[in-house]
Formats: C-alpha cells, structure tokens, sequence
C-alpha cells in the first residue's frame, strides 16, 4: 500500500510522503489527517485558494486536522 502523503497544517499543501517539513512553507507541522484533495492551477482565479489564503499553484488538501 502507498503510503499516505502529509498535508501541512500551516498551509495545506500537500508533501510527499517521507517529508520531515513542508516544501511550501518549512513547517514541520505535517499530518497523515486530512482530507479532499484539490490542484489548483490558478489561485488568483479561484475562490477555494481565496478562502483558503493559497497564493501558490500547487497540490492542497481542503480538510487538515
Ligand atoms: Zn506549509
């Protein structure tokens, strides 16, 4: 089984799954909880990123715990 990629509680973005801290923001606050995956392309277009505060394209989760 694929092990379960960490999502990041500061920023959700979505890591791989051995990452020690975040690629996008260098927390180390990483967890295996989370849930709803969502790509987004461009944030500056999208109403998820505005909630969510992404500014970055990339991989995030909708849900950390
Ligand atoms: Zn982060």
């Amino acid at each position: 089984m694929a092990k379960k990629r960490l999502a990041c509680r500061e920023c959700h973005f979505v890591n791989e799954p051995d990452s020690q801290t975040c690629e996008k923001c260098g927390s180390s606050s990483l967890t295996e909880d989370w849930a709803g995956y969502v790509a987004i392309p461009h944030p500056e277009q999208s109403e998820i990123a505005t909630e969510m505060k992404v500014t970055e394209p990339g991989s995030y989760a909708l849900k950390v715990r």
